[in-house]
């Protein structure tokens, strides 16, 4: 078990980081942020801030020579440098776990794999290889670049031979998924905790909307019927188990109006629609995060209210600072933001958790706060 006092490193400076970091500094804990960014959200606020490239293998060595263990915020951390960390102190999770969740086309073949279902998919790895994928898939299909995409970044919608092979220049020859689009019925996520023992502990299922691939709203709980909330946390786990996970695992679904359940993506990490647990849970994702890294038991996940979690994107920045009195004066708001210099459109900023007796309530405050905030 690793202590209070103790260094703890984080790959990645984002809020998710910046977050980690809040609730390990509340614990006790000391963090050391790697990121090149100078100001990087978390960079800010932790203790140490080592200023590199992720590949630095001087800086690597620093993080490994400080830290009793480490975590990583953001999957695109290049695997090899996890691997080398592992050398130095627990990685959590580890390098080969997060190496699966880097790639679509890995993740999806692992979770096949595993007799668990995703939208079909064919794999392009070429130009030459999309005569064959498109012609095993019905349409409408989108293609999505095997690595690097998020927030609905890198995925085109494209159905015909020729508009997949418009679209694959378009991503510039990368290997990509082609996979069906499927008919939403609505989309939910399971958050869940897995220890250095293979104990589990899973949130409540959250219910997310999304506007342009990104996530704009999780409401907990979720529409769901209790025999699709059961299926996704046993798909959830089964995953954890599968890849011997120690960490927080967040695991996004589709489910269809044909009543199918299929898994999306999985996320080595907490996960954005986690973030209503900071407010309306007795311990948040965070705190399970630095938990788990340090050989602790999980927290307690329960529910202690409904709630509405809001993305707040750059984009209502465009006539300057947002009108904040509308979100704090609401008694059940919760404000969170990430201290990023700059607000671009399409750029998560902060996010607002809106706390009430009941989902309707908490939907009505929501529904308030957007409109003021012109959301
Ligand atoms: P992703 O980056 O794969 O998580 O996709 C972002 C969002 O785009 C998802 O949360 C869905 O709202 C939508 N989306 C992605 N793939 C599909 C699909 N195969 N069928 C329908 N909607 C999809």
């Amino acid at each position: 078990m690793i202590l209070p006092d103790a260094s703890l490193g984080v790959l990645g400076g984002g809020q998710l980081g910046r977050m980690f970091t809040l609730a390990a500094h509340s614990m006790g804990y000391r963090i050391v942020v790697l990121d090149p960014d100078p100001h990087s959200p978390a960079g800010l606020i932790a203790n140490q801030h080592i200023k590199a490239d992720y590949r630095d293998r001087a800086a690597l060595q620093m993080l490994g020579d400080e830290c009793a263990a480490i975590t990583t915020e953001f999957e695109n951390i290049p695997a090899e440098s996890l691997e080398f960390l592992e050398q130095y102190c627990p990685v959590r999770p580890a390098a080969a776990a997060v190496r699966i969740a880097q790639n679509r086309i890995d993740e999806k073949i692992f979770i096949q794999e595993h007799g668990l279902a995703t939208a079909p998919f064919a794999a392009v790895y070429e130009a030459s290889d999309i005569e064959d994928a498109s012609s095993g898939l019905q349409p409408p299909l989108l293609l999505k670049t095997a690595s690097m995409g998020y927030d609905g970044k890198g995925q085109i919608q494209a159905s015909t031979p020729d508009e997949v092979r418009f679209a694959f220049s378009q991503m510039g020859g990368t290997p990509c998924v082609l996979e069906e689009m499927v008919d939403l019925e609505r989309e939910i996520s399971v958050v869940l905790i897995r220890d250095v023992n293979g104990q589990t502990a899973v949130y409540p299922v959250g219910e997310n909307s999304h506007d342009n691939g990104m996530l704009a709203t999780t409401v907990v709980p979720s529409g769901a019927d209790a025999a699709i909330t059961e299926s996704a946390i046993s798909m959830a786990r089964q995953l954890a188990d599968a890849m011997n996970y120690c960490g927080v695992l967040a695991v996004e679904f589709f489910c269809t109006r044909q009543g199918e359940l299929l898994i999306n993506e999985i996320a080595p990490r907490p996960h954005n629609s986690g973030h209503y647990t900071v407010d309306a849970c007795a311990t948040s994702q965070f705190e399970q995060q630095v938990r788990m890294m340090c050989g602790l038991a999980p927290g307690s996940t329960q529910l202690l209210s409904a709630v509405v979690m809001t993305n707040l994107i750059g984009d209502i920045w465009n006539n300057g600072e947002p009108a904040w009195q509308h979100v704090l004066n609401e008694p059940g708001a919760h404000l969170h933001l990430y201290g990023k210099r700059e607000a671009r459109p399409g750029r998560k900023m902060g996010h607002i958790n809106c706390l009430a007796d009941d989902v309707d309530t908490a939907k009505e405050v929501t529904a308030r706060i957007r409109a003021a905030l012109k959301i």
